[in-house]
């Protein structure tokens, strides 16, 4: 097996070490090379070169950023994407249930199994779990902001962890004018013009680790689940309804809409950023997003069970 580590940069020296003494012990009889990122969607040309140079497997050392950077390199090709998550934030891993111990996790990329899951793409960049415009996006934003500060921004990560995205929320909402945005889009066949909090398309339930925005989401029945929230006036309005996330209980309010689609297409009275899989993917008035079905191959431990109730032969 012709195995391709891509680390993060980022992440810390610590995990850079033991990464590297895990892949060592892990993987001596076979094929593998190691390459570190130089600089933010590096990981997208190692993954795409590394495609060409048919690896089997292309292996995110990182988080969920990591992960979308190499999505993108090797969608469509016959690499397989295998993450050992010591990212910030690590859904596209806690889908997986891959696990959090680099030695099992490597593991998983020499004995386990390949799932293919579904891909969104947004105006040609694929993406794997959560993605939308809006607050999130702000919230994206500002978590990258941070993260990419130098020195500062390596203080900011190994203290706050996965939880720097809810500092990032808080700060987000001391924020003026970051609750509504207007945007028209079609839902069911009828045009829909609407001051949106937030618009985000999943391709899995939860995001932001706890945040379960689409409950029953799964990432391979061909279509994507769509959260639409009306604008907020107040942030305690905010914080209630971020509260109500977190149980998945917003799906019962009159200001939220949910529904599926496989293709959407959304046009906004600003340009605004859209967010994917953590990372800022593009920054436009238009957005178009599509389901690119069983688009990627992924290396998920034996046990992973196809989540995908309605599928009988899983
Ligand atoms: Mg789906």
């Amino acid at each position: 097996m012709k195995i391709k580590f891509i680390i993060n940069s980022g992440i810390s020296e610590d995990a850079k070490n033991q990464v590297i003494h895990a892949v060592n012990d892990n993987f001596i009889e076979h094929d593998y090379s190691i390459e570190f990122t130089g600089y933010h969607r590096h990981a997208e040309v190692i993954a795409k070169s590394s495609a060409m140079q048919f690896y089997d497997v292309v292996v995110a050392v990182g988080g969920d950023g990591t992960v979308n950077e190499i999505i993108n390199g090797i969608a469509g090709t016959e690499s397989a994407l295998a993450v050992l998550p010591v990212g910030t934030a690590n859904d596209f891993a806690e889908f997986y249930s891959l696990p959090h111990n680099i030695h099992e996790a490597c593991r998983v990329i020499k004995d386990g199994k390949v799932h293919c899951p579904d891909l969104i793409s947004v105006n040609g960049k694929f993406y794997a779990t959560a993605g939308g415009i809006g607050f999130p996006s702000k919230v994206v934003r500002f978590a990258n902001k941070l993260k990419s500060s130098g020195a500062v921004g390596q203080f900011i990560r190994e203290l706050f962890g996965s939880r720097l995205y809810t500092v990032s929320v808080l700060f987000s909402l001391m924020r003026k004018n970051a609750f509504s945005n207007s945007i028209n889009l079609i839902k069911n066949g009828l045009p829909l013009r609407i001051s949106a909090f937030s618009l985000i398309i999943d391709n899995q339930p939860f995001l932001g680790g706890n945040l379960l925005m689409s409950p029953g989401a799964v990432n391979d029945d061909g279509t994507f689940n769509i959260c639409l929230i009306d604008e907020m006036n107040s942030r305690t309005e905010v914080i209630r309804l971020l509260l109500k996330i977190i149980k998945g209980q917003h799906v019962a309010l009159s200001n939220v809409m949910t529904w599926s689609a496989n293709e959407l297409e959304v046009e906004s009275d600003n340009e605004q950023d859209f967010f994917g899989d953590g990372d800022l993917l593009c920054h436009s008035k238009k957005f178009r997003m599509k389901v690119v079905q069983r688009a990627l191959k992924v290396m998920v431990p034996n046990n992973y069970h196809n989540r995908n109730i309605n599928d009988v032969s899983s």
